[in-house]
């Protein structure tokens, strides 16, 4: 082990660690350790540890923000890929009626929002305010609100992966709700996206909706308690919140984790939550659900890791293992932004 991590400081060039807890590193808190934690310094180092990764044999998973993450207890059995939020410069190209902002995949989604705000566009900010996370997340999961999402600006993204750095168009992603295909075990090292110039109108009118929304947040919605965002998709024509409401199951309590009272699609660790805890409200609002209005609930979370006991076969579909690519190509590629 102490060879690997040595080779993979040299190539990483930047942190690597050992048994890192990472229930800090999500917004829920709950979860167990990684293996090891890398945090690559740039595209090119972050292609060079996916390599050794491969031919070590060991299985890796990216985190973001961990804003929609839920880490099994039993923690990580590989490595813990994290972007960082330098690890790419922002590009803003100029188009038009508006510009390109190219992103790395590791910078705050409220960066993001800012910089396109100080470039006088709109479109962004009425979605993406108040959603916390990483640019990297917010393309995976297609992040949005009922006013948008990442598929309404997203031209296109460069993935690493152990042979090389690649660009892919946006319609490649097949992106729908909370729904986003990369390649398998690709990571997101930047992101571009189209953003229009707004009048000045149009931008004061913009931000009076934006401060709107975040208000009925705050009312709406648990933000002074940890928690992972919606724990459910809406399913189609209904809402995830309102079902799990009305099966009784608001303030419902396993050990240290709660169905919060102020909003029943999002699940808060109360202090000394298990992510075990938060799985048995995951399924007892399903199968409450299902019981009461015959409606199968999906979970918007994303499941990693080792869950302790294992997890019942309704949420197999859901559960995420850090994944191994072995390298295909003799030397690394990099092709041109398209
Ligand atoms: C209070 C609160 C409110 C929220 N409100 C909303 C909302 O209104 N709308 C909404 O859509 N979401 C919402 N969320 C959920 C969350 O903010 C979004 O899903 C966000 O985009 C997750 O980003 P992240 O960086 O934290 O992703 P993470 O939780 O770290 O990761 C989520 C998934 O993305 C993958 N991923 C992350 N980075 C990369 C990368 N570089 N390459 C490949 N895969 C990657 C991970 O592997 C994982 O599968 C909310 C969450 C909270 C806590």
């Amino acid at each position: 082990m102490s060879d690997l991590i040595e080779t993979l400081r040299k190539t990483s060039r930047g942190e690597v660690s050992e048994q890192v807890a990472l229930a800090s590193r999500t917004s829920v808190r709950v979860g167990g350790a990684a293996k090891l934690l890398v945090r690559p310094r740039d595209p090119e180092s972050l292609v060079a540890t996916l390599g050794v990764l491969a031919d070590a044999g060991v299985p890796w998973f990216t985190l973001g923000g961990g804003a929609n993450t839920i880490i099994g207890d039993g923690g990580i059995d590989g490595a813990v890929i994290r972007i960082a939020p330098d690890f790419c410069s922002d590009e803003i190209e100029e188009l038009g009626d508006g510009f390109t902002v190219t992103m790395g995949a590791g910078a705050p989604s409220g960066r993001f929002v800012s910089l396109v705000r100080e470039q006088n566009g709109v479109g962004l900010a009425s979605w993406a305010s108040g959603i916390p996370g990483t640019v990297g997340g917010m393309v995976a999961m297609n992040a949005g609100t009922p006013s948008g999402s990442m598929a309404d600006c997203l031209e296109a993204v460069e993935v690493a992966t152990p042979d090389g750095l690649t660009w892919l168009g946006a319609d490649k992603l097949k992106l729908s709700y909370r729904h986003c295909e990369l390649p398998r075990g690709a990571i997101l090292t930047r992101a571009r996206c189209k953003i229009r110039r707004g009048s000045e109108a149009e931008r004061a009118h913009e931000q009076r909706a934006v401060r709107l929304d975040l208000d009925k947040r705050r009312s709406s919605q648990p933000l002074t308690q940890p928690n992972s965002g919606s724990v459910f998709v809406n399913p189609l024509g209904n809402f995830a919140g309102r079902l799990i409401e009305a099966a009784g199951l608001k303030g419902a309590r396993r050990g240290g984790a709660q169905i919060s009272t102020k909003h029943a699609n999002f699940i808060v660790n109360l202090g000394e939550a298990t992510a075990n805890d938060v799985v048995e409200l995951i399924l007892l609002a399903m199968r409450s659900v299902k019981n009461a209005a015959s409606i199968e609930l999906h979970p918007e979370v994303r499941l990693v890791g080792t869950f302790t006991p294992a997890l019942p076969p309704e949420l197999h579909a859901f559960h995420r293992l850090p994944v191994l690519l072995a390298r295909t190509a003799a030397a690394p590629r990099k092709e041109t932004n398209p």
